[in-house]
């Protein structure tokens, strides 16, 4: 049983990284520009380690907590690890973040930037930092407005002195993805930013035609979420 788990979730991320293969022939674009972020959570470690067996090094997690009850012990066995929060932070859980991640996807206002600041000065750590754009307008979704996206950017660097490297976006899941993809490489063209964290399971490939550089794929590696 245990078995056969495993080894689905390595053959599904063979799957994976043989479509990121073939997406990026077509566009045209070097495969190893795109980085597979595997999400993992609500998955065990023991659903994580034949991910990890299989050559998969980045994941992303969207919980702090849940990420420190998982991957200190997986970190030990694998120092090599990278870690990334892909959910919503809390400015309170900032410091926990920054001493925990390689990268936070989920930037997305002043008093989380302060918070990170502060961090990243304090624990000489600088986990790379995406700003998340709310390209639906979506009341009950996190991000940053499209029309804030500018002044937000330069607030980031001229007021906490934060260096941004990229967007990230979730489109709305009854829209076609490729808007949004395009709206937020659009606005990181526009800021000088070169790292697009965009595309999920359903929509990854879309994503990578319009230059996303980070995929966050979850249910196709390690299926689905109970
Ligand atoms: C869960 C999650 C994903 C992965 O979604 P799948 O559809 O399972 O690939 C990607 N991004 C974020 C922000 C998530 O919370």
């Amino acid at each position: 049983m245990t078995i056969t788990v495993e080894s689905d979730a390595a053959a599904r991320l063979g799957r994976v990284r043989g479509e990121i293969a073939q997406t990026c022939r077509e566009a045209n674009r070097d495969p190893a520009s795109v980085t597979l972020v595997a999400v993992s959570k609500t998955f065990a470690a023991e659903a994580i380690r034949p991910v990890i067996a299989a050559g998969q090094r980045v994941f992303g997690e969207n919980r702090v907590q849940e990420a420190q009850a998982k991957w200190p012990a997986l970190r030990a066995a694998h120092p090599d690890l990278e870690l990334h929060l892909i959910g919503p932070l809390q400015s309170n859980k900032a410091r926990d973040a920054v001493a925990m991640f390689d990268a936070v996807h989920s930037v997305d206002r002043a008093s989380l930037c302060a918070a990170l600041a502060k961090e990243i000065a304090r624990q000489g750590r600088s986990p790379l930092l995406f700003v998340e754009i709310n390209t639906g307008a979506e009341p009950q979704k996190a991000g940053v407005l499209p029309d804030d996206a500018d002044g937000f950017l330069a607030a980031c660097r001229e007021t906490y002195g934060l260096t941004i490297r990229g967007l990230m976006c979730i489109p709305p899941l009854e829209e076609a993805p490729a808007p949004h993809f395009a709206l937020t490489a659009k606005i990181a063209r526009r800021n000088g930013l070169e790292l697009l964290s965009m595309g999920m399971s359903a929509d990854f490939e879309t994503a990578i035609a319009f230059g996303a550089t980070h995929i966050r794929v979850g249910t196709a590696i390690f299926g689905h979420r109970s």
